[in-house]
């Protein structure tokens, strides 16, 4: 290498240094989200500008979550928190009214809410039914209502990123218009009469109304996971199931399989397990938003073909 060369390409190494984001993605923006999905989806619009801490582990039922000790701190030190809304963290309610120091930004805001088709049960009031159906991932048309609720929020938070924001913003909402469309295609190859579902408690709802499928009923006729059905409620969905020959019963990987179980032996049909509430371990084939609803939609589709 001649000396001017080297002189040239030691500039360059110099320059090339210079520019390696080292220090910026060290962030202090501390940001909260509440779930898993939720956080999965915060990451792709904030990346390396802030620095996110998701409340629920993975697997957790995030109906009946008890909010722990590092939680209250990572509330108190959050600049925004992010919840999916709708009620579905209403464990933490009291903790955010004591600790939450910055904003709290419902994901879900803006979209068209599904009333919640069940019955009233003992201890329910028409009021814990009117909020709706809380489970708004499952259509990814709702989910570009998520990213642009999470854009403006973390563009008002901090201005000076918010160009990469929009950047993300725009990718990510590309990437939500694709799996739309892959799922139309996947949901096509089941003929619409036998679009078929029985899960366990309502929490299918968006993908039902966004892909043409019918609820032929819920092991737990609730839109959470804690409630429990009566004997009348258990035989009446056992005769819906064999009537309509219903393929399968679609049941979250957060919710204890017993009641299901019973069901899926007095009716002879098949208990496929599947996320509904939570991301898989990082790593795992469900570990981001995208990967999840494509291993869902996939075990729909074999499991009612
Ligand atoms: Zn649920």
């Amino acid at each position: 290498m001649k000396k001017s060369t080297f002189a040239i390409f030691l500039i360059m190494l110099i320059s090339l240094a210079a520019c390696t984001p080292s220090e910026s993605s060290k962030t202090d923006i501390k940001i909260v989200a509440s779930t898993t999905l939720v956080g999965d989806v915060v990451s792709q619009i904030g990346g390396d500008h802030i620095q996110l801490t998701v409340l629920f582990p993975v697997g957790a039922d995030p109906h009946t979550f008890e909010p722990r000790p590092q939680d209250v701190a990572a509330i108190s030190e959050a600049r925004v928190i992010f919840l999916n809304g709708l009620e579905l963290e209403h464990s933490l309610e009291s903790i955010l009214d004591s600790n939450a120091t910055g904003s709290i930004v419902e994901v879900s805001e803006g979209v068209e809410v599904l009333p919640f088709k069940g019955n009233l049960h003992e201890g329910e009031t028409e009021s814990d039914h009117a909020v709706g159906d809380p489970h708004t991932w499952m259509d990814p048309n709702l989910v570009m209502i998520w990213v642009n609720n999470i854009e403006t929020a973390l563009s008002e938070l901090d201005p000076d990123n918010a160009t990469d924001y929009a950047a993300n913003a725009q990718t990510y909402l590309a990437e939500l218009t694709d799996l739309d469309a892959w799922i139309q295609t996947e949901v096509d190859k089941i003929p619409v009469e036998a679009r078929k579902l029985v899960t366990d408690h309502e929490n299918l709802g968006y993908f039902i109304h966004r892909y043409n499928f019918t609820l032929v009923g819920l092991v737990v006729d609730s839109l959470s996971t804690g409630a429990s059905p009566s004997a009348q409620d258990l035989s009446a969905l056992e005769d819906a199931i064999k009537e309509q020959n219903v393929k399968a019963i679609f049941i979250g990987a957060t919710v204890n399989p017993n009641l299901t179980e019973q069901v899926v032996k007095d009716t002879g049909t098949k208990l496929i397990t599947i996320n509904t509430e939570s991301l898989g371990e990082k790593g795992s084939d469900t570990a981001t938003y995208i990967d999840f609803m494509k291993k869902l939609v996939t075990a729909v589709v074999d499991g009612l073909q």
